[in-house]
């Protein structure tokens, strides 16, 4: 008889392909997972377990390790192996996409898909980045994303899509996109622009940036990868800032990032990622379930 696998365990290709015999003695049966590379770091368990539990929903969801050579293969998997869907992070969130049978308007158009929900044995995507990001924002600072004026740092990343795509189909009054490489977020603005509708879609280097392209902005998004590491150098300084502006860095890591540091030295609001991440875990969980997440609960275990 094997022992259970520990609640932080790592599940492998081999294993899902295995899974009855991978996962012999489970209960409630694991039937939902996040695919990634690397994976170990991933809080989406603690949060969809405490989903879990929290409802009476009789399955457990887990990491597992798929390389990307394995993606969609793995995805092809789920509905042989009963699960009710997963989850999608780096670095496969794009490929994701071109595997499923289906997708939603905003993962096609943001090129990215982090939920897959299984369907009559067929796969479905959809991103949640952004709807859980319209969430977070509304949550913290008790605004609509759809009324500010925002300026995203990282529009050429794969969030930084995801936001910009996001605050386009929102109809912001404005939007700045700044990215180190000009280009890449230049490039991206030339796609969105036929469905920039009311939004001013600005592009601008980082380096450029002045404290007057800074006046007639709202909401600051950190969509970089700058800040991860607590040394990293502040991505804007306090100087910069002003105590009118909300700041959003998408980090959720448990140091404060030094953009958030800039931004409470400067009197401005300022929220890390944790929320995005609640919040777009949240939504796959109605994604999966036709019904509304238990958001203390979830929350909860993430802070935990
Ligand atoms: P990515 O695709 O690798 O993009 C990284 C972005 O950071 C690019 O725009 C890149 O600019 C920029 N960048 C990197 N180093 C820089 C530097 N030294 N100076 C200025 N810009 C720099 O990464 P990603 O997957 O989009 O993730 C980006 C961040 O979003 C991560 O910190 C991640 O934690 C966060 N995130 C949070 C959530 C959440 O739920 N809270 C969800 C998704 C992502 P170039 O284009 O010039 O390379």
């Amino acid at each position: 008889m094997l022992e259970p696998a520990p609640m932080n365990a790592v599940y492998s290709f081999a294993e899902l392909q295995n899974w009855p015999a991978a996962t012999m003695g489970e209960t409630p049966a694991i039937r939902l997972g996040v695919f990634g590379d690397p994976v170990a770091h991933s809080k989406s368990p603690a949060m969809h377990n405490a989903a879990l539990q929290a409802c009476g929903i009789d399955a457990r969801y887990c990491r597992l390790h798929i390389r990307a050579g394995e993606l969609e293969a793995a995805l092809r998997l789920l509905p042989e192996q009963d699960f009710i869907g997963a989850n999608i992070t780096i670095p496969h969130k794009a490929a994701a996409l071109a595997a499923v049978d289906e997708a939603d308007d905003y993962s096609r158009q943001s090129r990215a898909v982090n939920t897959v929900v299984v369907r009559d044995k067929t796969l479905v995507g959809f991103n949640t980045d952004g709807p859980g990001l319209v969430r977070a924002i509304r949550a913290d600072f008790g605004a609509d994303l759809r009324d500010l004026r925002v300026m995203l740092l990282g529009a050429g990343g794969g969030a930084g899509r995801a936001i910009a795509v996001q605050c386009v189909r929102e109809n912001c009054e404005r939007l700045v996109l700044v990215n180190r490489t000009f280009e890449k977020a230049k490039t991206l603005a030339e796609e969105l622009a036929p469905f920039s509708r009311a939004a001013r879609l600005e592009v601008l280097p980082i380096a450029q940036l002045l404290k007057t392209h800074l006046e007639n902005t709202d909401l600051i998004i950190n969509a970089t990868s700058v800040g991860m590491n607590p040394d990293d150098p502040p991505l804007l300084p306090a100087s910069l800032l002003s105590p009118h502006l909300m700041v959003y860095d998408t980090i959720y890591t448990t140091h404060r990032t030094p953009l958030l540091n800039a931004a409470e030295e400067a009197g401005a609001r300022a929220a890390n990622g944790l929320s995005m991440l609640l919040h777009q875990g949240a939504l796959s969980f109605e994604i999966w379930f036709n019904r509304d997440a238990p958001i203390d609960a979830m929350r909860e275990a993430l802070l935990s």
